[in-house]
């Protein structure tokens, strides 16, 4: 009897994720082989185009040489210890490697962008209770947010499709407009929400400037930043998830650079290790982390039990020094105007009924809305040699930050072809 094949061992035992089962079985799955830059191999020896970086994570591409190096470097040492009562080489020189570049203080590890958000959270109601302020105990979030899927970072999403069903068990979050382009009042009524629930307030959570999961809503300084400001006069503190739109993916190493804005925390995962190991980050200040010295009692007890890996730590590292030796943001600044002109001539054809664009990160909505137009579209662009993944019927253009100008033209022309077809 011939052994089962993978696509058939997949449809038996693997449950994936934000899938569902019917519509997952309908189609042939797509088995990845390996990768080489911006490409990737499927069992069958055909090639595509990785044009939603492995879902937002591949930075500097696939099997990166420097990357691959210190990963294999560290694995000829130790793959990992623990951060509980130890310190290790890899989480100390990347912790002093991400304060350097961003200006933060104290960096707490974990391995997914929902535990990153979640650790922001914890520590921000922890910090007010610590100094006797034990009445703010809400979170204020945006209209359609995304920050992940465990419990607490459901509680500040927005998205009714994603989140709805988890209602009873989330905590009671003030939500405040957001606007998917420039404000349009938006602001005034969120600096209104915010002022009105005062010292009830923990923290204010954005995405800033992208809100990815959402369908890649976007928004400008004009909306954020009386917001941010908002939040600290009340003495909320503020918190930005910059797991889709950090490490380098809007032109600068962290969003927040765009804004006139010192934020009390970031969080950033997804790009982190170039996709290669789960590895998270919450960045905070030392005010921040001074409030928890003193008594036993006053200790975070927050901590996972690969927090702080040596593997991915060694590889964020690697990623780090990539963006120096490769010029990266140089790149992005070079591929934005590159995809500002392909979104040009896409918005001109029929199918298309908007574009936006902020860096490396566009979405494409299809005039389209029949159920699934989004899904049936990139399977087109699957056979044309181009993996996307889109958000309903929102197509999202999120290639590598590496990605050379030839690629994106390969890009581009099958876009058109296919929007054309
Ligand atoms: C993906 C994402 C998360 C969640 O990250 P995971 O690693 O999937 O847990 C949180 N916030 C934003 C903005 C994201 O895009």
């Amino acid at each position: 009897m011939d052994r089962p094949s993978l696509a058939e061992l997949d449809r038996a035992h693997v449950w994936h994720p934000f899938t569902q089962a019917d519509e997952w079985e309908e189609d042939d799955p797509l088995v990845v082989e390996r990768a080489e830059g911006r490409w990737l191999f499927d069992t069958r020896g055909r090639k595509y185009l990785d044009a939603c970086s492995s879902l937002w994570v591949s930075v500097h591409g696939h099997r990166h040489p420097t990357v691959d190096a210190a990963v294999r470097a560290q694995l000829d040492r130790v793959a990992h210890t623990t951060l509980l009562g130890l310190a290790s080489g890899p989480s100390v020189q990347l912790a002093a490697a991400l304060c350097a570049r961003t200006g933060f203080d104290r960096v707490f590890y974990s391995d997914s962008g929902s535990t990153a958000v979640e650790i922001a959270l914890k520590m921000a109601f922890q910090w007010h209770a610590q100094r006797g302020d034990t009445g703010r105990t809400r979170f204020a979030a945006l209209a359609e947010a995304y920050h992940g899927d465990t419990i607490g970072a459901v509680s500040v999403g927005g998205i009714g499709l994603f989140h709805a069903v988890y209602g009873p068990l989330l905590m009671d979050v003030l939500r405040l407009p957001c606007p998917n382009g420039p404000d349009d009042g938006e602001a005034a009524v969120a600096v209104q929400r915010i002022e009105a629930a005062g010292d009830t307030l923990a923290a204010v959570i954005v995405e800033p400037l992208v809100q990815g999961a959402a369908g890649m809503r976007m928004h400008g300084r004009e909306f954020l930043e009386p917001v941010l400001t908002a939040a600290r006069r009340v003495g909320a503190l503020t918190i930005l998830d910059e797991v889709a739109v950090g490490v380098g993916r809007l032109g600068t190493f962290l969003a927040t650079e765009q804004l006139d804005h010192e934020p009390d925390f970031v969080c950033l995962g997804k790009g982190l290790t170039n996709g290669y190991l789960p590895l998270a980050a919450t960045l905070t200040r030392g005010r921040i982390y001074d409030g928890f010295r003193g008594d036993h009692g006053r200790t975070f007890f927050h901590g996972h039990t690969f927090t702080g890996n040596a593997l991915a730590c060694a590889a964020a590292t690697a990623c780090l020094e990539v963006f120096e030796a490769e010029s990266t943001l140089d790149n992005v600044q070079a591929r934005s105007t590159q995809m500002g002109s392909i979104l040009r001539e896409v918005s001109a054809l029929e199918s298309v009924a908007s574009v936006r664009q902020k860096g490396m990160m566009a979405a494409i909505d299809l005039t389209d809305t029949q159920p699934r137009a989004g899904h049936r579209f990139c399977l087109a662009m699957r056979s044309r040699g181009v993996l996307m993944r889109p958000l309903g019927n929102t197509l999202v253009l999120m290639p590598p930050l590496s990605i050379t100008d030839e690629e994106l033209l390969f890009l581009g022309t099958q876009l058109v072809g296919a929007l054309s077809g």
